[in-house]
């Protein structure tokens, strides 16, 4: 609930204005897991509270799937649909650490990339904002327990962001603002597949939200196969729409290639790639496929992963490989849910 919807709840139960800004910073700044724990508010109070509103609109669902530096949750939604989430933990040097929440945006995905499991789900509806803010705040207090903190998050969870516009907005200025969440924009980034007028309006907003664009492949042949989107947004278009958000917002724009074997991983592809990028001041993240079972894209092996690399190097080109995490557990883009959702057949 934003400001204006506490107040108003507030008001129905005939408590003052101050109340809503105390609850506001239970929730979103000391990240209170109940009711009880709200020690200013009187206890009638609290017991009103208690059965009027929810702290979450998510639950776990069954345990959590973790490795040394990554957990991925399901979560149940109201309405019995289930999302998921993931909290990647890096060590960075001088003991300071960064922790990235993943999140959902949509349950499922409408663009269906035959590559990603999300896409093989299909689409059943938006998140609203809430459902997004509270996987943040879900993971916010678990790290507190150890005396951590959410220091980034990415909306690149299921679901196209961009195509549930509103609520993202919504979630993005809800996490930035200083009496919520209070995470800088610039922490945030927003992954899409390229739906121009959206990202023509996000530059208008003129956030300092991060914008990763999951290119894939530099020619319209190639990407309409593997991002169908690209037949209604074609390269150029979208090109032209990744510049202009550069110019509005300073920010340096990330590609997401995804190297699939025999598919977009040849030097070849790599020159096109180069050419498409040429004198723009962006980066390129090279991600190897993550292997889904019921999809036929591989991950290319080793050897041709550097190449393509070297390539972009070669062309001067900025990029990293970006090694997945988490694999074992399920927790590449809709794998926990498509086996949750399987084994419910
Ligand atoms: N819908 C948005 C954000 C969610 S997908 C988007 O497409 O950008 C997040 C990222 O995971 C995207 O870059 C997507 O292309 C990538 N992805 C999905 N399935 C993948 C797979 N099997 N292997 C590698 N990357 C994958
Ligand atoms: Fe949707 Fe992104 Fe998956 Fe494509 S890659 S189907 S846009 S979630």
């Amino acid at each position: 609930m934003n400001m204006k919807r506490l107040q108003g709840e507030m008001a129905a139960i005939g408590e003052p204005a101050f109340r809503a800004k105390q609850l506001q910073s239970w929730a979103y700044q000391k990240l209170a897991a109940s009711f009880d724990e709200m020690s200013d508010l009187p206890l009638s109070l609290r017991h009103i509270l208690k059965e009027k509103i929810r702290l979450s609109t998510l639950s776990p669902y069954g345990e959590p799937c973790r490795n040394n530096d990554t957990v991925k949750m399901l979560f149940k939604l109201e309405d019995g649909k289930t999302i998921e989430a993931a909290l990647m933990h890096y060590a960075e040097s001088a003991g300071k650490e960064r922790n990235t929440v993943c999140v959902s945006t949509q349950v499922g995905c409408p663009v269906g990339c035959p590559f990603c499991a999300t896409g093989q789900q299909g689409f059943e509806r938006n998140l609203t904002a809430g459902e997004i803010i509270d996987q943040v705040l879900y993971f916010a207090r678990n790290l507190k327990a150890y005396g951590g903190k959410v220091t980034n998050i990415v909306f690149m969870g299921m679901g196209e962001p961009l195509a549930n516009y509103e609520a993202l907005l919504e979630a993005v200025k809800s996490l930035n603002s200083p009496d919520m969440f209070g995470l800088s924009a610039r922490n945030m980034t927003i992954s899409t597949v390229g739906l121009v007028p959206q990202i023509n309006r996000l530059s208008r907003e003129k956030l300092q939200v991060g914008l990763a664009i999951s290119l894939h492949a530099a020619d319209d042949d190639l990407r309409n196969r593997l991002v169908p989107v690209n037949k209604k947004y074609p390269v150029k278009e979208l090109m032209k729409a990744c510049r202009d958000y550069f110019e509005a917002t300073g920010r340096r724009i990330t590609f997401e290639y995804a190297l699939f074997a025999g598919v977009n991983d040849s030097l070849a592809h790599a020159r096109t790639l180069a050419h498409l990028l040429h004198g723009f001041n962006c980066h390129v993240n090279l991600i190897p496929s993550n292997n889904t079972p019921d999809s036929e894209y591989r991950a290319p092996a080793a050897d041709v992963v550097h190449s393509f690399k070297e390539e972009l190097d070669r062309l001067g080109i900025n990029a990293t490989i970006r090694h997945s995490r988490g694999q074992d557990i399920n927790a590449a883009c809709g794998q926990l849910r498509s086996r949750f959702l399987s084994d419910k057949k």
